[in-house]
Order: C-alpha cells, then sequence, then structure tokens
C-alpha cells in the first residue's frame, strides 16, 4: 500500500491524527494507496510555515524565484515518464494523454510565470506639472489554492506557478480522489530547493481540508477549480471576509457547426472535444448544435468516428479513453444517461458501462455516448454531465443557435466552425462564454484571459491576470513640488 504525505514547512509528514484515506486505481476498481485524512490543524501547521516562509520568498529577487521555478519545471520534464504513469494510474486517463499533454503541461505552466516574472512593467500615470504616478504590486502574503481531479498536476501548478512567482506563499489542496502527482511534486520542490514552508500541500477532503483554508482568516485569497456548487459554498464564505477569489467552474460548451465549415476538420476535432479525457475537461463540447443542411452528413461522419475509439486500459498505447475517475463519477454518468431515455433521447451511441477483458475489468468504464432528439432545454442540455455524453441538435439560422448556446446558465467555452469571418466575428460577440475557439479546440496561449462567465466563474487566469490576481496594488502619487 503506497503511503502518501502531506508536505508542510519542507518537510513530508503525516497528518496530525494519524488518520488516511483509502486511494483507487479507477481503471481496475482497487484501492492501491493512503492517502492523509488531514484537518484543520494540518492547514493551521501549513498556514504557520508559510506565513514564517513569506518575509524571505516575498523578499528574493525575481531572478532566484524564477531561477528555482524553472528547476521545479526542468525536474518535472526529467520526470516525465514517472509522473505521466502516476497520473495515468491515479485517474484513470490514458498514459498517453499524461504523457503529451498533462505532465508538460505542467511544467510548462512553471516556466511560463516563471519567465513571465522577468519581463513585466508597471503603470506609470504623468500629471504634467503636478505629480507623476506609478503603480506598486506587491505579493498579497498567505494565498490558497483548491484544486480539481480531472487535470490533477496541470490545473494544480496552473494555480501554484503564478502564486509563487508573484511572491506569495501557499496553502495547496489537490483533489483527494488524484492527489499522487501534487505528492510527487512535493519531492521535486525538495529537490529543486524551494525555501521550506513557500509551498505546502494538504492532503484530504474538501469540507476537512478545503474549508479551513477558504475560512482562515489570514489566508488572504482563495484560487479554486472545481464545481459550481462548491464554489458557490467557497464565495459564500470568502467574500464576507474581503478575500480575493479567483473560481473556475463548471461548464455545458456549445460546440456550433454551420454548414460553411471545413466539415472534416470540425468532425475530428469534434470528437476530441467530446470525449478527449472520457469528457472530463471543463472545456469539453457537450452540446453539438449542426445547421440543418449538413446535420445528417455530420452525423454519419462522427458516429463513424466515435464507434472507432479504443476505451479500455488506460496503460494500453492504443487507448483513447480510459475509465472515469470513480465508482460515484461513473454512476452519476450512467444516471444522467437515463435521464436522457426518460426525456425522450434516441440513442445514437454507446449508452452503457463498459466492462474491458482483463485486468481492467472492475473498472469505471463508460462507452461513449451520442444522443440525438432532445430539446435544447431538457436537463440533458442544461446539466454539466462532465462525462463522455453529448448531444446532437440540428438548427436553422443563427438567432435560433445563439439562443440554444446561450441558454444554459454556464458559460465557459463555445466552439465554433465556419469560413465566414462576419459571421465567426458576429456568433463569438454573442455568445455568453468567456472563451470562444473559431475552427479549433483547446489552443491555448498561456497569455490569454482564460476564465467563465455566468455560473462558470469569476475572474480570470493566465499570464498578467494571475499575477495580477495573486497581487495588490497600491498608487504613489509623487509631487513635482
Ligand atoms: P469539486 O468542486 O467537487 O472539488 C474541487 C476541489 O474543491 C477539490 O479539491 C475538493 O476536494 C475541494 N472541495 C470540495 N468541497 C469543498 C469545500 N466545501 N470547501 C473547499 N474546498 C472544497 O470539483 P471536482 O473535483 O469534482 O471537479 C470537477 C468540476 O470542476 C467540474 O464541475 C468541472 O467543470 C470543474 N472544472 C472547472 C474548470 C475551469 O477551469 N472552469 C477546469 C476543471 C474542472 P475533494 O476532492 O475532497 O472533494
Amino acid at each position: 500500500m503506497e503511503k502518501i504525505y502531506n508536505y508542510i514547512n519542507g518537510e513530508l509528514v503525516k497528518p496530525k491524527e494519524d488518520n488516511w484515506l483509502e486511494n483507487y486505481n479507477p481503471a481496475i476498481g482497487e484501492v492501491y494507496g493512503l492517502i492523509p485524512d488531514s484537518d484543520e490543524q494540518d492547514v493551521d501547521s501549513a498556514y504557520q510555515a508559510a506565513q514564517e516562509a513569506f518575509p524571505l520568498w516575498s523578499g528574493k529577487t525575481l531572478k532566484y524565484r524564477s531561477d528555482i521555478l524553472l528547476k521545479i519545471a526542468n525536474l518535472i520534464i526529467k520526470q516525465v515518464d514517472e509522473l505521466s504513469l502516476a497520473e495515468s494510474i491515479d485517474n484513470g486517463k490514458p498514459l498517453a494523454l499524461a504523457k503529451k499533454v498533462d505532465i508538460p503541461r505542467a511544467a510548462t505552466n512553471m516556466s511560463f510565470f516563471a519567465t513571465a516574472i522577468l519581463h513585466e512593467n508597471s503603470d506609470a500615470h504623468l500629471m504634467n506639472q503636478v505629480a507623476i504616478n506609478y503603480t506598486l504590486r506587491k505579493p498579497l502574503g498567505v494565498v490558497g489554492c483548491i484544486s480539481p481531479w480531472n487535470l490533477p498536476l496541470y490545473l494544480f501548478t496552473w494555480k501554484i506557478a503564478p502564486a509563487l512567482a508573484a511572491g506569495n506563499t501557499v496553502v495547496a489542496k489537490p483533489s483527494e480522489i488524484t492527489p499522487m502527482t501534487a505528492y510527487l511534486f512535493s519531492k521535486i520542490c525538495q529537490e529543486a530547493g524551494l525555501p521550506k514552508g513557500v509551498l505546502n500541500i494538504v492532503h484530504g477532503l474538501g469540507p476537512k481540508v478545503g474549508e479551513p483554508i477558504t475560512k482562515h482568516p489570514n489566508i488572504k485569497a482563495i484560487s479554486f477549480t472545481g464545481g459550481t456548487d462548491t464554489g458557490r459554498k467557497i464565495a459564500a464564505i470568502a467574500a464576507p471576509m474581503f478575500k480575493k477569489l479567483s473560481l473556475e467552474l463548471g461548464g455545458k460548451n456549445p460546440n456550433i457547426v454551420f454548414a460553411d465549415c471545413d466539415l472534416d476538420k470540425a468532425v475530428s476535432n469534434s470528437v476530441l472535444s467530446s470525449f478527449s479525457n472520457q469528457g472530463q475537461i471543463c472545456l469539453c463540447g457537450s452540446r453539438i448544435f449542426i445547421e440543418r443542411k449538413i446535420y445528417q452528413n455530420f452525423k454519419k461522419k462522427f458516429l463513424e468516428k466515435v464507434q472507432n475509439l479504443t476505451i479500455g486500459d488506460p496503460l494500453e498505447n492504443t487507448t483513447k479513453m480510459g475509465a472515469l475517475v470513480s465508482n460515484d463519477h461513473m454512476q452519476k454518468v450512467l444516471n444522467h444517461i437515463q435521464i436522457a431515455h426518460d426525456d425522450g433521447g434516441v440513442l445514437l451511441s454507446g449508452g452503457k458501462q463498459f466492462i474491458p477483458k482483463g485486468r481492467c475489468e472492475n473498472g469505471y468504464f463508460v462507452e461513449p455516448t451520442v444522443f440525438e432528439g432532445l430539446s435544447y432545454n431538457c436537463a440533458t442540455n442544461q446539466e454539466e454531465i462532465f462525462g463522455p455524453v453529448v448531444t446532437l441538435t440540428p438548427f436553422d439560422n443563427e438567432d435560433e443557435v445563439l439562443n440554444y448556446a446561450n441558454s444554459t446558465k454556464y458559460g465557459l467555452s463555445a466552439t465554433v466552425w465556419t469560413k465566414d469571418l462576419n459571421k465567426a466575428n458576429r456568433v463569438s460577440y454573442s455568445l455568453q462564454s468567456g472563451i470562444v475557439w473559431v475552427n479549433c479546440w483547446l489552443v491555448r496561449d498561456l497569455r490569454t484571459p482564460f476564465g467563465g462567465v455566468k455560473e462558470s466563474g469569476l475572474g480570470r487566469e493566465g499570464g498578467t491576470y494571475a499575477l495580477n490576481f495573486f497581487s495588490e496594488t497600491t498608487n504613489v502619487c509623487i509631487s513635482y513640488d
């Protein structure tokens, strides 16, 4: 049984109460390790360590901070095989995907913010003959970072990299469902020489660890990625304390395919945006709206590709879809499939649990599932499923599809397929969405603002948006007199 530990004040330590939780390998449905079931006392130790480390870390030169974060990035790359395997076992995602996307992106998150701070500048506002104003940016102090299970190390580093680069010290909580790569990351921080207490990682459950981080009177900001309901709970606690809040929440993203698109490209990217990471990416497009003229053609090509997706053992090179993250999550997805049937949906593909032969026969797999014939406002088309379930819906004109697309409480991302640039601009403007991709999906420039509107979140991550979130600004006005 592999045990993992909290990372507090530079040391790998047991939880104070010596309580442990089981860690599952979702592809085989078995417990393979134990993780700390930490509580408020562990959060407090982490806070104390972070508070003590703050003057040293915030007082270091940008070059010093940058060098250490770059060392961490390089160690991630050096250990890409070990980290990818750990991510795949912990999460159920295909090993090939972890190796191609998750772990390299974790390294890039670190190097991106490590170098961004070397190129920053600050505003000055000149008042002729009167005064000069300049904007001073200072780190906040100790900040909290709480991340989900779908892209474990990728989203964990996406938060802590800008927090640390900006000079803050951190108390972080990865998802208790996928803690392994955050644990390996603590060892990397030790190896890279990150001073003790600068980053502290407390493993455990949301209510026992996440909530004490949120409630802590001296933790100045909370950067959270996860579900909308959890985000609402966090906001209810943190807002009256006037903490800075960055909330990256759920989505129910539209994928709009106009008749004038490059159909083959739209089809193959739609398969990816529907089923990558088993549909467990907040940016997956689960509602596919297709202009009626090409509906039948799109459907035929799309289903052909879906039926060819290899599902099964995440460690096999040919696997395109692995296991869902947990039995609970699989049951939730299967329940949504039942609701789609009850709503009168026509099943075009999948629709059941998948049981692979061999070592994964007890794993949590669900077939890639496609429905049609559902109204745009039924539960299946309104609620986030966060699994391999998509719907196909025809539309006749722009107004109609915008009405469908904007009808949910979410507004994270949208995808538009068309060769008409004017239409692309018009539709992008009218979509209620934090991110719009035109003729592509998941193309990411880390400098761009990342985040959602409506119940998909609050604030933006990425580039200077993230560095600003983790800083406080002061305007200094100096008289010429
Ligand atoms: P959750 O909201 O359940 O959990 C996210 C994190 O918050 C976990 O670490 C969780 O711990 C913790 N947590 C749970 N309850 C509390 C609490 N009361 N106070 C503080 N922290 C708490 O989300 P999931 O992990 O299930 O992730 C899936 C969700 O994340 C989906 O809705 C998805 O859309 C969203 N997401 C959004 C992204 C975006 O950028 N907008 C990106 C990726 C995912 P524990 O694991 O113990 O429950």
